[in-house]
């Protein structure tokens, strides 16, 4: 039989990355097999080493309140909040500095007064802003100390394409090889999630469906966010709708930023980012709306791959841009309209196009709603010149059973990362990576 290594890590995004920088050390054998490429190298926004983070401008969010719920893999705030501090050290230990906001509450003051009054839920937290020009090459540095000085291996341009368990040890068919581990951490992020859902099924590992979010970005000129920005970069703004009662909330505001499209192999998203150096004059956020779906139709990973071709087939396979005053109007927006916002778009490979032809009544009721209500708070968005883009959509569908340490249902076998479905975003993925590598030290 091959060698058999004592833990193998599928994907490096900061799940994986940080699960193996837990595991060095302890004389394991650890393998990384990564479908792409090592972060100087690789072209795709999604796949290769870092993760889908990798060329997002790292905003960290640096409190167990956001990017996920330590309740529900059987954690406390305090043992979260420690772990993201480990995070936030190894970061600075490969070079990040500075970019902290979200630290004096005297600043928050004002905007959580004018978020009551408007019936909307501000959560004011501590926040890192790390630069789309600079989190790249930490991550490339960060890679090359796993590899070079704590003896971790990487196999990379490897797509996984099987996993078994044969006996006590996982079988795992990769695209150059075929390797046997002890223990497994799967942490393939979210373009990976719905082939691990589909990977597992054979494994007696036990999961649910959970929410999704479906929605837009929402850009407009810098100006009407600035003073918002310095009380916290990214600030969270959550408000359920009246005429649904259903949760909107706002996701990775990028102070004077970019749009960028979101490639996935059936379709393409859209999503944001900023660097530190280089700024436009337009910020964005992503406007979402959470979807959840109950008996007899659960699947939301299903309706929401449903939505996303729609609107491929809508915007002839680019991601679709309105006006906001054309989808309030009721019409298609064309670039002769858009030229009639004071701003210009930052992501041009894009078609114009009616939102409203794409997502349910329900979700565009709720997005406008949203808007609306968040104009009481960033006076100036309901505006003629804000832009919308089509689809954002944060799948976190596929909710793992796990214990507090990640473990799933099959013995040894360990998820962690957004495709766990109990992360959202680069932090709470690194801190679920950590406690599954000291799953793995604690058996
Ligand atoms: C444009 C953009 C901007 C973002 N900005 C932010 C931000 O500012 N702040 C924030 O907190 N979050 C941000 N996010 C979200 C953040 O990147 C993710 O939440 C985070 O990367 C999740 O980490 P992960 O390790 O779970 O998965 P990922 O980072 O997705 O990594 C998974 C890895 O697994 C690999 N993989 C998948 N399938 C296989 C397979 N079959 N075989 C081998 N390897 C496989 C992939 O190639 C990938 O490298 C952004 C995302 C995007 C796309």
């Amino acid at each position: 039989m091959d060698k058999i290594y004592d833990v193998i890590i599928v994907g490096s995004g900061p799940a994986g990355m940080f699960a193996a920088e837990r595991l060095s050390g302890e004389n394991l054998s650890v393998l990384v097999v990564e479908r792409g490429d090592e972060p100087s190298l690789r072209t795709d926004m999604n796949f290769g080493i870092g993760g889908a983070g990798t060329f997002s401008d790292g905003k960290l969010n640096l409190t167990s309140k956001i990017g996920g719920d330590p309740t529900s893999f059987g954690r406390t705030d305090e043992e979260i909040e420690q772990l993201i501090q480990k995070v936030d050290d190894v970061f600075n230990s490969v070079g990040a500095e500075g970019g902290y906001s979200g630290l004096s509450d005297m600043g928050s003051m004002e905007l959580k007064r004018k978020a009551h009054s408007a019936g909307v839920e501000f959560i004011y937290a501590k926040q890192r802003h790390i630069g789309t020009d600079v989190l790249h090459i930490i991550i490339d540095r960060f890679y090359r100390k796993l590899a070079a000085e704590k003896n971790i291996q990487f196999s990379k341009n490897d797509r996984v394409k099987d996993i078994k368990k044969k006996d006590d040890l996982f079988f795992i068919e990769t695209e150059q090889s075929k390797y046997w581990g002890k223990y497994l951490i799967a942490a393939p992020g979210r373009a990976g999630s719905y082939w691990l859902r589909e990977q597992v099924k054979n494994l007696g590992v036990q999961t649910s469906y959970g929410p999704i979010d479906v929605g837009i970005r929402v850009e407009f000129p810098y100006e009407i966010y600035d003073k918002i920005a310095t009380v916290m970069y990214d600030a969270k703004f959550r408000l359920y709708t009246k005429s649904f009662d259903d949760l909107v909330r706002t996701f990775c505001t990028n102070p004077r930023g970019f749009i960028t499209k979101e490639v996935y192999d059936e379709f393409v998203l859209v999503n944001g980012h900023a660097k530190r150096d280089h700024k436009t004059v337009n910020t964005n956020f992503a406007l979402l709306s959470r979807v959840s779906l109950t008996n007899p139709v659960e699947d939301s990973t299903a309706y929401g791959r449903d939505i996303a071709r729609m609107a491929m087939t809508i915007g002839g396979g680019k991601p679709i841009i309105q006006r906001l005053s054309d989808l309030l109007n009721g019409r298609r927006s064309t670039w002769g309209r858009l030229a009639k916002s004071a701003i210009t778009p930052t992501l041009m490979d894009v078609t114009p196009g009616d939102i409203g032809m794409v997502f349910p009544h329900r979700i565009v009721r709720n997005l406008i709603e949203g808007i609306t209500v968040l104009d009481e708070i960033i006076s100036g968005l309901l505006s003629n010149n804000t832009f919308l883009y089509a689809p954002e959509i944060k799948f976190y569908d596929t909710n793992y059973h796990v214990t507090p340490y990640m473990e799933t249902t099959c013995k040894n076998f360990f998820v962690a990362g957004d495709a766990s479905g109990h992360s959202r975003g680069i932090v709470y993925a690194a801190v679920t990576g950590i406690v599954a590598a000291e799953g793995v030290l604690v058996k």
